[in-house]
């Protein structure tokens, strides 16, 4: 697929395929991730660190987030009738 090469593209020296995910180190970089739809990326060839967008919308991702939506309006709708009854 055209865009999952692109994906895995280093910025730094355009080497496909040696990014590899890398683990926030501080509370900022944790909170961008949790945050946003970037992750954090190490490239094993030149060792370029840096963000790049892991979200892509395709068809499993679409489902994904359906099935989040949907768990989150259940859960919602739970918590409200347990508050219902307790209040
Ligand atoms: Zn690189």
């Amino acid at each position: 697929m055209a865009y999952k090469k692109h994906y895995s593209k280093c910025p730094a020296c355009k080497n496909e395929g040696e990014l590899r995910s890398s683990r926030a180190r501080n509370t900022k970089e944790r909170l961008i991730k949790f945050l946003t739809w970037y992750d954090l990326y190490r490239c094993k060839k030149c060792g370029w660190r840096g963000w790049k967008a892991n979200f892509a919308l395709n068809k499993s991702s679409i489902r994904t987030i359906i099935l989040y939506l949907a768990l989150m309006i259940l859960t919602a709708f739970i918590v409200y009738n347990i508050l219902k009854l307790v209040v």
